[in-house]
């Protein structure tokens, strides 16, 4: 790790001691806003951090279980001082998937924000206990017990194929690596003036990564809109007005759901200065739309997958490149990154040929945790400007221009939906655990180029009289399995699901009957 830079556990104490009562993190529900300062959070976390690494006795990483709650935060720093990974589960994940990663992970301890009834390994630390800890703990944990440049930071489970999800684990050199280049982001946004970056994404969605660590190294304070808060176009617009964000940080989609009423202009947030999008495709209409509204803000597209610590190339979309490129490009990639475009055989492919995005650099994943053989599937070392380095094979394809990135959609069965990242195998091996289910199919619809809804069709080994009650029992079962975003919108019963000569699921002749 180049050592010219302070790294985000320094920044992170240097910050708390130069403002500690400076709100670090406000979440913004309604009328009962919690808050910490920097000062609490450093303070909590140290406390934290000692309590847990003079109790327990292994190394193992610690799940984290919540919403937005700045206790969140400190949990997460905690981990990570006592020289712990943290891997985060957001309150969307239903218990049973929650209770999967858990005896994946097998936590000593489950520190939870938000009340968790699984039956699971490691004892679970709740909100009350935190506190009680953190108030009752005279001790500080040492800065030398932190993890160091190639330990875990943290896990975050995607979704998975096979209906098992996958953990990614990122190292704190990754998280640097990432953060160096992230605050010099829309000619360095995030240059430590103390803004207010907004935060929609859930902490278990790697997109977080981005709000949260560039608040965190800059000293600014996060704006955290939760889930209700999301979810009533009301409370929404009062609370992206009252927050006086800087940053914007979300999927192109959000940024869609707050551009549906005119109320979402400069005159609401007349301190935005940029808009930071990752996760999707970012559509020339929403970046026309943004500039109407919003003519003082810049708007950059990143791309990256989980597996190369949130984002690795970037583009600030000018009005020029709006009105004249389409689909619009997914930018260059940051330093210490290279990306290769990769032919079936594996061979690197020239300026404009469309092949695999392979990303090579100083961000990329040590592999998913415990699981050996998607490693050697997606991951692999190879030689750039003489340095060793890993690379991901994102699924992704793409084409460079110039040293530019254009992204052409996935190879394989991965979908985005609002920004969430899910694998339609995880969708149909979840439907085909239920009962009388024989074959399952999900296939996506799209709108704008992008995917709007999900289809399920189902072959049922029992008889069905009642179609729409069994549908809605089927999404019931679903949902116990699932976050509501995975469920199908729609669900039809097929007598047989067509197939190709070699008896692969003929998807395209799916989408015509469903
Ligand atoms: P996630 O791991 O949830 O961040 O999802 C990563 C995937 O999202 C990538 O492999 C791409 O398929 C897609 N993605 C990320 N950023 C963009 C972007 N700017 N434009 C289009 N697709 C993107």
């Amino acid at each position: 790790m180049d050592t010219r830079f302070v790294t985000i556990l320094e920044k992170i104490r240097q910050n708390a001691s130069e403002r500690p009562d400076r709100l670090m993190m406000i979440e913004s529900a309604g009328e009962t806003k919690q808050s910490i300062t920097w000062g609490q959070l450093d303070d909590y976390s140290d406390r934290l951090a000692y309590w847990m690494d003079s109790r327990l006795k292994t190394k193992t990483p610690i799940i984290v279980y919540g919403h937005k709650d700045p206790m969140m935060i400190v949990c997460f720093l905690a981990c990570v001082k006592s020289g712990r990974a943290y891997c985060p589960i957001d309150i969307n994940v239903p218990v049973s998937r929650t209770a999967a990663i858990v005896n994946e992970v097998k936590p000593e301890i489950i520190l939870t924000t938000e009340p968790l009834d699984i039956q699971a390994s490691g004892t679970t630390v709740d909100k009350e206990q935190i506190l009680q800890i953190v108030s009752a703990e005279t001790n500080r944990i040492s800065p030398e017990k932190a993890v160091k440049p190639d330990d875990v930071f943290y896990i975050i489970f995607t979704s998975g194929s096979t209906g098992v999800p996958k953990g990614v684990q990122i190292t704190r050199d990754c998280l640097d690596h990432f953060i160096q280049w992230a605050i010099t982001l829309g000619n360095g946004v995030a240059d430590e003036k103390a803004y207010v970056f907004l935060n929609q994404a859930p902490f278990s969605f790697d997109l977080s990564v981005m709000d949260l660590f560039l608040c965190l190294y800059t000293g600014g304070t996060l704006w955290a809109l939760p889930k209700p808060v999301q979810n009533d176009m009301k409370q929404l617009y009062r609370s992206l007005g009252e927050s006086d964000a800087n940053v914007w940080v979300s999927t192109p989609s959000f940024a869609d759901v707050c551009l549906a009423d005119p109320v979402f202009s400069s005159e609401l947030m007349p301190n935005l200065t940029v808009f930071l999008f990752c996760g999707e495709i970012l559509t020339n209409r929403t970046v026309e739309r943004l500039f109407k509204r919003f003519p003082n803000a810049k708007v950059v597209n990143t791309y990256g997958p989980t597996e190369s610590t949130c984002a690795v190339t970037e583009v600030t979309v000018t009005e020029e490149i709006n009105r004249s490129v389409t689909p619009l490009p997914v930018g260059r990639p940051k330093p210490g990154t290279w990306i290769r475009i990769v032919g079936e055989n594996g061979q690197i492919l020239p300026d404009g040929e469309h092949g695999e995005i392979v990303i090579v650099g100083d961000s990329v994943s040590v592999g998913y945790w415990n699981n050996e053989e998607k490693n050697k599937l997606a991951f692999g070392m190879t030689t750039e400007n003489g340095t060793q380095y890993r690379f991901y094979r994102t699924g992704d394809e793409g084409y460079l221009s110039d040293g530019m990135l254009y992204y052409g959609g996935r190879m394989d069965l991965q979908v985005k939906l609002h920004g969430y990242r899910i694998e339609l195998g995880d969708i149909e091996n979840n439907l085909l655990k239920i009962d009388g289910i024989e074959q399952a199919v999900v296939i996506p619809t799209y709108r704008d180029g992008k995917v709007s809804s999900l289809v399920a069709g189902l072959v049922s080994s029992l008889p069905v009289s009642d179609e729409k009650a069994e549908v809605a029992k089927i999404k019931e079962a679903l949902k116990k399995e699932l976050p509501e975003y995975m469920i199908p919108k729609k669900i039809r019963f097929l007598s047989d699901i067509p197939r190709t000569n070699n008896g692969k699921i003929d998807r395209k002749a799916v989408g015509e009957i469903l």
